[in-house]
């Protein structure tokens, strides 16, 4: 897989669309096709499509360049989330925040109270309680924005402190996606991506990766060994579907970003607003509503253009009271809802989003 050579290096933007390509050789395709494989021939790099699959390469060629690492492709964000906890040692110790996504907060207490892991959560926006809580710490998982409150912690101060505690740092970077953020230049061991989200783009798929800091081969190697033993593969359609939507991430997230901030500054003087949470970029704002709960149920509802329901990170804008999930956590206000702001006319959503807050 080679995009050619380039002089200078490439942007972002362009990376998304020139790379993970076949050889430029006379009548090549200029895409990869999903190998649809269990098997191949003896000999070769790859004995069984458990162990790696032309597609993911592909995949991983572009995410791990956008990254600045060395990316897999899992079967969901929650399958390379796993890998990554199995970093830990038995009877480690993971600092986590309080409000990191949700199947992260129920795996990591469901591991605690199997006795399998020690969790201590943190606020990720208090530095000196992450400091506090690191001394015996093997793993600190980071998550920034967190989800659903948005709050944004200094990446490379934690890292740092981490390190120097002799912990390894790990990034949850599905919100920000790799062209806002690039956790493994601030430091950290790892990366993962939910690429369900912004890095399909389409609500259509369920992928996840992890890219490793490419001087890091042993815990790539580890991660690699985890996905082949632990089984959880991407398939090939999901691969290439995600390697598609990567295709248009940069021109998504420029404008589903222009109709955040947007959005996040006309919900600012609404009346039926109480706060808004927007941390000044990226694509999700989460709100609070007069009414309680059920005040927030009843716009969720009422919308025609944005869809409720869970997820983020697709072109179609999204709403959800997160307090509906069974175990959210406490700390997420009943009355929140998470906007995941899509690319339509951003007139078409505020007039929606406006005539639903006041039903
Ligand atoms: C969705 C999500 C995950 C889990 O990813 P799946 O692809 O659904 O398994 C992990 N972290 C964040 C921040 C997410 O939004």
């Amino acid at each position: 897989m080679t995009a050619g050579h380039h002089d200078h290096p490439l942007s972002p933007a362009t990376q998304v669309v020139a790379l993970g390509r076949p050889g430029r050789d006379p009548g090549a395709p200029l895409n990869v096709s999903p190998t649809f494989t269990s098997t191949y021939i003896a000999d070769g790099p790859v004995n069984y499509a458990r162990g790696g699959n032309p597609t993911w390469t592909a995949l991983e060629e572009a995410v791990g360049a956008l990254e600045g690492g060395d990316a897999l492709a899992f079967a969901s964000g929650m399958a390379a989330v796993s890998a990554v906890l199995s970093l830990v040692p038995a009877g480690g110790t993971v600092l986590a925040p309080f409000a990191a996504y949700n199947g992260v907060v129920v795996a990591l207490t469901e591991a605690a109270e199997a006795g399998r892991l020690t969790v201590r959560w943190i606020d990720v926006t208090d530095d000196e309680g992450v400091r506090a809580a690191l001394p015996g710490a093997d793993l600190l998982w980071l998550e920034s924005p967190t989800n659903p409150l948005l709050d944004v912690a200094d990446l490379d101060g934690l890292v740092r402190a981490a390190h120097e505690a002799g912990a390894l740092a790990a990034v949850d970077n599905t919100f920000a996606t790799p062209l806002l953020q690039q956790p493994l230049r601030s430091g950290a061991e790892v990366v993962v991506h939910s690429a369900t989200k912004y890095l399909s783009g389409h609500s259509d798929v369920i992928l996840g990766l992890t890219v490793t800091r490419p001087d890091l081969t042993q815990v790539q190697a580890r991660l690699a060994r985890h996905r082949q033993l632990g089984g959880g593969i991407a398939g090939p359609m999901e691969a290439w579907l995600v390697l598609r939507g990567l295709r248009t991430l940069s021109v998504r997230l420029e404008r589903a970003c222009a109709n955040a901030a947007e959005l996040a500054s006309r919900l600012g003087g609404h009346e039926r607003v109480t706060r808004v949470r927007y941390p000044g970029f990226g694509a999700i704002v989460s709100i609070e509503v007069s009414g309680g709960a059920k005040g927030a149920e009843q716009v969720a509802t009422s919308t025609r253009l944005w869809s409720h329901s869970t997820s983020l990170g697709g072109v179609e804008s999204q709403l959800e009271r997160r307090r509906r999930q069974p175990g959210e956590p406490e700390s997420t206000p009943v009355d929140l809802l998470r906007l995941s702001v899509g690319v339509e006319d951003v007139e078409d959503l505020w007039r929606d989003l406006d005539r639903a807050l006041r039903s």
